[in-house]
């Protein structure tokens, strides 16, 4: 049987738990095991897709077309472990499971409760689709305290009980805050957190505290005291310069070395931390800068584009130049503003995006980045509005459009009800709007002597997508006449991938996110070859 790491949070959101989950799980299978994380949300959304990034960051995508929580990216970054649909679970797709069976009587004559019917169904998820993997960590959304996250405690303390404590560990990450005032580190917060947890029947194995500061022996000595924790197994973190030093960091402090002392078991063989000391000091060190520009509705929020973001910073290490995001709010975007706006920028980056508001900024940006020959990327929406403005300003179609905010414009973009995929017709919208764009893996066949060819070297790739809205494939040609060149297509020919501008040094757009696709450790040709184009531009 697998063993199950249940990682809690405590003191205040925020602190890192997914970032500890991933660097544990890379430390466990660099020593040679097999693991699988998994993210357990508390509200009552049945997945994040219906959320606005201001509500929850980004939606991460998984291969097999989950709409999930931004933290299982981290997961796939840290460990090149691709997530699936089964490795995030929301209070909402437990409760509507349940109702579900309730309504067709699977539970008949029975009163369904939250124990044991909700922490059964936890439970199951835990353990489901684990076939021989070694190491199982579980992620517990939310605050040791908060009312959502009770089913979830109660489900984990049962597990521990079902399956024994050799098989099971907790960590609680807490924050240990340092005082100015009085230049002291406090523990109190950390003693009842874990009093908390404790009370709910958990005792945590390991303690993690985040700190600005190390923290001294005097203080650990009080955490292990009164949080019942041998003081090995009271762990710091602190804060990093940047997060790839994080697996570093958590061995420094043998946050895995813990780990396997609890379970009995020893290394198959050391951890392989090179390539994280590689990158760290590339971006430590590295001097060169180039700007580019984020332009999108949610650039206030840190989040938003979490996957871009890093996505981006691999094309940098790849490139070995450092990447400032110029993030530019499309929404008051005039046209009279974009030069000065794109004044020290090497490169456009327009993301996915959802609805009217601020297309017209970015739509005008669009049109500068095209005309004074800017590297550009359009990814999804980004690809969308490079259509609808080259429709308007060069195959002169003034109302052209995208049927996703205007109804009554010509539809360079509309919504396509039906696509193929493995053979098989997906029906593309129904009433309801949860799960049911083109989501996940769709391969894309990549046309002869384009762009695009040379940066994958293949002639067909597999990309993740999350979209309602299509290119309608009916302007091929009068596009293609123009420059602007239908580089990627659907095996089927029906709906257009990729597009590239044959008179720009690069101008690219995809319908799909690549950035989902990035690892530190092996960063996306899309994204290392538009940062090259940016350093020449540059
Ligand atoms: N709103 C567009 C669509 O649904 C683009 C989505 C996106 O950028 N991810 O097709």
């Amino acid at each position: 049987m697998a063993r199950y790491i249940f990682v809690t949070g405590g003191v205040v959101s925020s602190l890192g738990k997914g970032l500890a989950s991933a660097s544990l799980a890379y430390l466990l299978k660099s020593q040679g095991y097999k693991v699988r994380i998994r993210k357990m949300d508390p509200y009552l959304n049945v997945d994040p897709g219906t959320m606005s990034p201001f509500q929850h960051g980004e939606v991460f995508v998984t291969d097999d077309g989950a709409e999930t929580d931004l933290d299982l990216g981290h997961y796939e970054r840290f460990t090149n472990i691709s997530s699936k649909k089964s490795d995030n679970i929301t209070t909402g797709k437990i409760y509507s499971d349940i109702i579900y069976k309730e309504r067709k009587g699977s539970y008949l004559g029975k009163t369904v409760q939250v124990i044991p019917h909700v922490t059964d169904r936890i439970k199951e998820f835990i353990k489901k689709d684990i076939t021989n993997e070694d190491f199982v960590i579980c992620e517990i959304g939310g605050t040791v305290g908060d009312i959502e996250s009770l089913p979830f405690l109660e489900a984990i303390r049962q597990f521990s009980n079902d399956n024994g404590k050799n098989k099971t560990l907790f960590i609680h990450l807490t924050l240990v805050p340092y005082m100015k005032a009085s230049d002291e580190i406090k523990t109190k917060p950390t003693q009842h957190s874990v009093k908390e947890l404790r009370s709910l029947g958990i005792q945590p194995d390991i303690v993690i505290c985040r700190s600005e500061r190390s923290i001294p022996l005097d203080q650990r000595k009080k955490i292990s005291l009164f949080c019942n924790v041998p003081i090995n197994n009271v762990i710091e973190t602190v804060d990093v310069k940047t997060i790839y030093e994080a697996p570093i960091s958590f061995f420094n402090e043998k946050l895995d070395k813990q780990v396997l002392k609890h379970f009995k078991i020893n290394s198959k063989r050391a951890a392989n931390l090179k390539p994280w000391k590689k990158i760290t000091d590339i971006i430590l060190k590295t001097k060169t800068q180039i700007n580019i520009a984020i332009i999108g509705k949610y650039v206030n929020l840190k989040d938003a584009y979490k996957s871009l973001d890093e996505a981006l910073t691999h094309g940098g290490i790849d490139n070995k130049v450092k990447v400032n995001l110029v993030r530019i709010e499309s929404d008051n975007l005039k046209p009279n503003k974009i030069k000065e706006k794109l004044k020290n920028v090497s490169g456009v980056l327009i993301p996915g995006g959802f609805g009217k508001r601020g297309t017209e900024g970015k739509i005008s940006a669009i049109k500068y980045a095209r005309q004074n020959k800017i590297p550009f990327l359009g990814i999804c929406f980004g690809m969308q509005m490079a259509m609808v403005e080259f429709a308007r300003n060069v195959l002169k179609i003034t109302n052209a459009g995208s049927t996703e905010f205007n109804n009554n414009c010509y539809p360079i973009i509309g919504l396509i009800n039906e696509w193929n995929k493995n053979g098989k017709i997906i029906k593309g919208t129904d009433k309801n709007l949860g799960g049911t764009m083109r989501l996940g893996l769709y391969k894309a066949k990549l046309k002869k002597n384009t762009k695009i060819k040379k940066i994958y070297k293949s002639q067909s790739i597999q990309e993740r997508h999350r979209h309602r809205y299509e290119v309608n494939i009916n302007l091929k040609d009068k596009f293609e006449k123009k420059g602007l060149i239908f580089s990627g297509i659907s095996p089927d020919n029906k709906l257009p991938e990729i597009i590239e501008l044959k008179d720009h040094p690069w101008f690219i757009g995809v319908q799909f996110h690549p950035e989902f696709k990035s690892r530190p450790l092996s960063p996306h040709p899309l994204f290392s070859s538009f940062i090259k184009a940016a350093k020449i531009y540059k």
